[in-house]
């Protein structure tokens, strides 16, 4: 690969570099079989890293043999097989949890080493797969979970969307990327993928060509949040449906043989785009793809923060959609399996997943609207959600994730929960909470985010604290939230929220929201 050569050059690799040209990430699956008939202990650790590419997260206490494990779903559309087969993983081999994460895939705990064979091949007969969820290559594709039945988008993005998915999954030429790599495709005009916080972004536009309007996407590169967070930066190119694979094959080029390969920290596109400036990257991808025209019309008129609550007339008339809150994003199997089994007896059996860690069910008839509204399971998962924990997010957090500070799901719930009981609002608040400086919760676009750290207190002894942010939206091409001075030990962080609100409520005009989205 040209890389090899770049990189070979100059500076020295890091050592998952030198790991991986030692040995190709996805050759992991060769190696599970033997792995799972000899056990745990018969992995040398030097070959955990490999377990990514598979979407595999040796799961702590890292010496019981389980693993965190993630499947993609492209822009969040599942079929009828698909959900079930994803509600009985989740029983069988998951302990009943399912969380959908914020890049619309779900994502498992405690999966047992020796079952995970058995686990690829349901995974398989139904088209879904772990691999690349994790390591050094292309994530999941996001997008507008509405693709194909919303009256807002301004064509149905789902055949792009398959063609990129399949064109980089398991691609040898970019399964060894200097880290993860972040795609959305999205004609949601209002901004349903969230364009700016990705790698690579195929947002809605139009142009005239000859005197027609043509449609097609405008594209926004090196987007990504954690410690140093960047808004992705548009090229001056209109891109026509069919050229998406063209440029998107391009901008992973680039990626791959001019991203950094020295320092883990800086190996993001991000960092490329910001040190070559978003002008040269733009000539370095013309002269990949030939040229294409310049930009057009953008046709992104907004940005719904990813909330699609309520039940709403789809473009096929007659055909309704649902959207259900999942607090959190964390479910049951059998919650889950209950809803996949309502999708199928008044709508198509699809379901879709989102990235506000939410679902939706599509295609429901006007006549059977109502009935599917009564069900008992709306209760639990309201279509209408109460203002803060309809729109509370939390990354996974220290019960599963290795590298989190404090706990993220049970406090956001319960801080949401309170809010809901205690701040009488006319607006939601979007408040996303995280464990960590990377951000898988988005807590840099939420109207509060909320990061976890710890802190010593004046008796010595070391608690879970928070830090607010407040303001972060993807309006208008976005804004990080800013931090508010000082970090809140955790038994105090609903206190001070509630006030900070109240104060809010306070101040604010009827109708004013916290932040514009
Ligand atoms: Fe783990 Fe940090 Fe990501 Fe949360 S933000 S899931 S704590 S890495």
């Amino acid at each position: 690969m040209s890389y090899v050569k770049v990189w070979a050059d100059h500076e020295q690799l890091n050592k998952n570099e030198i790991n991986k040209l030692k040995k190709d990430g996805l050759s992991i699956f060769e190696d599970i079989p033997k792995y799972a008939r000899d056990g745990f202990e018969s992995i040398p650790k030097d070959q955990y890293m490999y377990f990514k590419y598979a979407g595999l997260t040796v799961q702590k206490p890292q010496d019981k043999g389980l693993f965190m494990m993630r499947v993609k779903i492209p822009t969040g559309i599942l079929n009828a097989e698909q959900a079930e087969v994803l509600a009985e993983i989740g029983h069988d081999y998951g302990r009943d949890i399912l969380d959908i994460t914020t890049r619309q895939s779900i994502q498992y705990h405690w999966v047992p080493l020796e079952k995970l064979p058995e686990i690829f091949d349901l995974l398989k007969k139904v088209d879904l797969t772990t691999s690349e969820a994790e390591g050094d290559a292309p994530r999941n594709v996001v997008g507008n979970p509405l693709a194909g039945i919303d009256r807002d988008e301004l064509f149905d993005t789902r055949p792009t969307v398959n063609e990129i998915y399949r064109f980089f999954q398991d691609n040898p030429d970019f399964s060894n990327l200097p880290r993860k790599y972040k795609i959305s495709i999205n004609a949601n005009i209002y901004n349903a993928g969230h364009a700016e916080i990705n790698d690579l972004a195929f947002t809605p536009a139009s142009k005239v060509v000859d005197g027609k309007k043509v449609l097609g996407f405008h594209v926004k590169v090196g987007g990504g949040l954690a410690a140093k967070p960047y808004l992705a930066e548009q090229l001056n190119v209109f891109v026509a449906k069919d050229q998406v694979r063209n440029v998107a094959s391009a901008v992973t080029t680039l990626y791959r043989d001019y991203g950094y390969r020295k320092s883990r920290a800086r190996a993001r596109l991000k960092y490329l785009v910001a040190d070559w400036g978003i002008r040269k990257f733009e000539e370095k991808v013309l002269e990949l793809t030939g040229p294409l025209p310049s930009a057009g019309k953008d046709e992104t008129v907004g940005w719904n923060g990813g909330f699609f609550f309520g039940a709403h007339p789809q473009k096929q008339d007659g055909l309704n959609y649902v959207g259900i809150s999942v607090p959190v994003g964390r479910i049951s199997s059998g919650d889950f399996s209950k809803i996949a089994g309502l999708a199928k007896q008044y709508g198509s059996g699809e379901l879709r997943t989102v990235n506000s860690q939410n679902l939706i069910i599509p295609n429901i008839p006007d006549r059977a609207l109502n009935d599917l509204l009564a069900e008992d399971i709306f209760k639990k998962f309201p279509v209408h959600p109460t203002p803060f924990t309809g729109y509370a997010m939390a990354c996974t957090g220290n019960e599963f994730c290795n590298l989190a500070l404090t706990n993220t799901k049970d406090k956001m719930e319960e801080i949401a929960a309170r809010l809901d009981r205690e701040v009488d609002l006319d607006v939601p608040v979007r408040i996303y909470m995280v464990g960590c400086t990377n951000s898988c919760g988005q807590r840099h676009i939420a109207d509060i985010g909320i990061q976890g750290l710890k802190l010593r207190t004046q008796k010595g002894e070391l608690v879970d604290a928070y830090e607010i942010f407040v303001g972060g939206t993807l309006t208008g091409g976005g804004h990080f939230n800013e931090r508010l001075k000082g970090r809140i030990a955790a038994s105090l962080i609903s206190d001070v929220l509630k006030d900070f609100l109240l104060y809010f409520k306070k101040e604010k005009e009827k109708g004013e929201t916290f932040f514009t989205f």
